[in-house]
């Protein structure tokens, strides 16, 4: 019989409960006992969601992040927060997001404000968690509370409970040493700690707890390997049995390693490293549990049942009662309930499977196995009628997308003349001056805007009085513009609520959910399109908007555009054809919207390509595959255009290092980037051998309400000039100013105009 089981539930739920509750805590309008009872409601709610698998995940509920659990489980709280008094739930949201120093006032001589954790994304997931600290001096003490009272309301639901918790290794390795001091060497300490811990629950009769080791599926250095054959066997106590979970991908070098591990059972993604099954089975002694992760939680479609029961079947046969099934990984990276899209298109509808929907096909296929495909008949033929329709669909194949892609030759991707050539003509054409000054895109979202477009949305205004609206605010950018004196314009990006979706509305290939809500962190949630078909553009997109904007001014109007790479990496995408696929037909999309600006007169086009970085596979020996079907989908989208019209690009993040090359590689003649955290050093990267084309280091975080001085904005530009000659910089800030207010926008960019013409006095 297969034992069926789940790794994780999103916690936020189906109508983002939690999301709003801790707004509404953080602000003060509720109170502790009303919040906890909001989390203890969901979870109630999810276990009973759960309540037909055999074993029920507890304790992945968390109220921010469940690393920042996991910290505080072992009581590995950053030293800045240590003397902290009062309560432990207002704590943790304060090492999550920090306390600024009026809110402490009241605290000024004890405890104070503290900066937040820093947070990271959770491997190649759009989750982020909160990182752990450690230096040499870290100490670990068990708090079980939190565990042990989700256990108790888990059981008194009738639930059959798995605790779920981060192995020592993953917790480890995905930590930060603040002293550089070595992290392993933090082991024997932490150990007793997950010993306690595993008595903890084996005195409340545990069976089994899950302790996930993502870290597994990513290369580690062989001293990490060693340490988890003695960590395990420090674990392995025999009070409980330890399913040790692995997902996101194939063990590759672990995989020998994983299966000499004294535990009772091993949890593989059988979506991503399916593979690996036959070899991790050959290895593993005959008393192990196997559990497979045969459903996929990474992604909406789904699952052809009939084809994973022809290839489970068998193995089913060999394993007997040590066969356990489950999703790939937690169902945190899906939205919860598809049966709350009311207005997706039906037909869509059908080829999809949300966290609820998951679980529903878990059970179908347990049944298949235990009872005969005969016991789920219905299922089954309704499920097939469903992938072939998919499979069958004209909206998902189209010949003469994929004719289009087959054709693309290696011109697409190639500029006419070299980067020096075209500056030549490009500075005739935009006579800009020296550090030439510019935004990223967008401008303050006010209340107006964001009020006219739900407005909209809902049919109260309609679409002339929402344009009149519209042109209204760009009109509004333009003129600021004017008066703060920048040289390179932008429309400012009004009618654009993201600037994934916004593209992906007008495009052929693309579906749109009302609550696919993914956490992304905290109360931050992202509603990732679903790109479902081969991708079309019926018509322009952003070129009207864009040329009226540039009819208000003389200077030169930046058309912008969101790349290829962050439209599929922000995006759910097919699981029936290779990424690079997809990408090329989005490149095919976003050049033809290229051209027509720059027919309509636009001399100069941003691409941005804000996601790149994070598209880039766990392993690094992969990372070259990727980095050159990313980069060659940017080619072909920005690349037909004449050498006279300047392609800028835009990425905010801060490591370039690694990928320095294939950023080069790209040829954008410009690309903005975020600097001014680290202070111009990121720009060591940009050597003239490495990039000889245009910078714009950012010059203030976007992210801050504060003003950027302009001495101190200067003082970056000379930073930024020791490293790229003057003649190739520009200024401009870290990234889009959509979630600034007009009143700090204004004088911000005022003191970054005049900083730059402070700049030009000195050359
Ligand atoms: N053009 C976009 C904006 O300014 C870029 C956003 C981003 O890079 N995340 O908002
Ligand atoms: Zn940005």
């Amino acid at each position: 019989m297969a034992t069926t089981h789940n790794l994780g539930f999103p916690r936020i739920g189906a109508q983002r409960e939690l999301k709003f509750a801790l707004e509404a805590y953080w602000q003060g309008q509720i109170s502790r006992n009303e919040i906890e009872a909001v989390a203890a409601q969901l979870r109630k709610r999810h276990w009973d969601n759960q309540s037909a698998l055999d074993w029920v995940p507890v304790g992945d509920f968390a109220f921010y992040d469940q690393m920042l659990d996991m910290s505080f489980t072992l009581g590995n709280l950053p030293e800045r927060v240590r003397g902290f008094h009062g309560n432990t739930l207002d704590n943790y949201f304060r090492v999550a997001r920090g306390r600024s120093a009026e809110a402490a006032a009241d605290h000024a001589r004890c405890c104070g404000g503290v900066a937040a954790g820093e947070m990271t994304k959770w491997f190649d997931t759009n989750y982020h968690y909160i990182v752990p600290e450690f230096d040499a001096q870290s100490e670990f003490r068990l708090d079980a509370s939190r565990l042990l009272v989700q256990l108790a309301e888990a059981r008194s639901q009738g639930i059959n409970a798995k605790p779920v918790i981060i192995g020592p290794i993953t917790y480890l390795a995905l930590g930060k040493a603040k002293d550089d001091s070595d992290k392993l060497a933090l082991l024997p300490r932490l150990l007793p700690v997950y010993q306690e811990l595993l008595t903890a629950l084996a005195a409340q009769s545990v069976a089994w707890v899950q302790i996930d080791e993502p870290i597994l599926v990513t290369e580690l250095e062989d001293r990490w390997r060693q340490a988890y054959i003695s960590a395990y066997a420090a674990l392995n106590t025999g009070k409980v049995k330890l399913l040790l979970a692995t997902y996101f991908g194939p063990l590759l070098e672990n995989l020998s390693l994983v299966g000499a591990l004294p535990v009772q059972g091993i949890h593989l993604d059988a979506i991503r490293a399916r593979q690996e099954v036959d070899p991790l089975v050959a290895r593993l002694p005959a008393d192990r549990i196997v559990s497979l992760g045969v459903i996929d939680g990474r992604n909406i479609w789904k699952t052809d049942i009939n084809a994973l029961l022809d290839w489970l079947e068998p193995l089913a046969m060999k394993l007997g009662d040590r066969l356990w099934i489950a999703p790939s990984c937690s169902l945190l990276h899906v939205p919860v309930d598809l049966t709350s899209e009311q207005k997706l298109d039906p037909e869509i509808k059908s080829w999809l499977a949300f966290a609820l929907q998951k679980l529903d096909e878990l059970h179908t296929v347990a049944a298949a196995l235990d009872k005969g495909r005969e016991a789920v008949t219905a299922e089954l033929d309704a499920n097939r009628t469903a992938i072939e329709m998919r499979h069958r669909s004209p909206r998902v194949n189209d010949p003469t997308i994929k004719a289009a892609v087959a054709a693309i030759d290696a011109e697409f991707g190639r500029r006419k003349n070299t980067y020096t050539q075209r500056a030549l003509k490009q500075a005739v054409r935009l006579k800009l001056p020296k550090f030439p000054t510019t935004t990223i895109g967008s401008f303050p979202q006010t209340p107006e805007v964001r009020q006219a477009r739900s407005r909209f949305k809902a049919g109260r205004i309609d679409q002339a009085a929402y344009h009149k609206a519209m042109r209204a605010e760009i009109e509004r950018s333009v003129r600021e513009q004017e008066s703060l004196g920048l040289d390179v314009f932008v429309h400012g990006e009004a009618e654009r609520n993201d600037m994934v979706e916004y593209f992906g509305e007008q495009l052929d290939g693309y579906a749109f959910t009302r609550f696919g809500w993914v956490q992304s962190y905290g109360s931050r949630c992202v509603k990732p399109p679903i790109l479902f078909g081969d991708i079309s553009r019926p018509k322009a997109m952003t070129v009207e908007w864009i040329k009226y904007a540039a009819s208000l001014t003389d200077k030169p109007m930046k058309g912008m555009l969101t790349g290829p790479v962050t439209l599929l990496n922000w995006s759910f995408v097919r699981d029936d054809q290779p990424r690079s696929v997809s990408c090329k037909q989005l490149a095919l999309a976003i050049r033809a919207e290229v051209l027509d600006l720059e027919k309509a007169g636009i001399r100069i086009i941003q691409i941005d390509e804000a996601a790149l970085r994070e598209g880039l596979p766990l392993r690094k020996s992969q990372w070259k595959s990727y980095l050159s079907w990313a980069v060659e989908a940017f080619r072909i989208a920005a690349n037909g255009v004449a050498d006279e019209t300047q392609i800028h690009t835009h990425m905010c993040y801060s490591e370039f290092n690694d990928i320095i090359a294939s950023i080069a590689d790209m040829d954008a003649d410009v690309i903005t980037i975020e600097t001014s955290r680290s202070a111009m050093e990121l720009l060591d990267a940009f050597d003239d051998f490495r990039y000889p084309n245009e910078i714009g280091p950012g010059v203030y975080d976007i992210h801050s309400p504060n003003i950027p001085r302009r001495e101190h904005i200067v003082q970056l530009m000379r930073k930024a000039a020791e490293r790229v000659p003057a003649e190739r910089l520009w200024v401009n800030p870290d990234c889009g100013l959509k979630t600034r207010q007009w009143s700090e926008v204004i004088p911000a960019l005022a003191n970054m105009v005049a900083a730059a013409r402070e700049l030009r006095a000195e050359v």
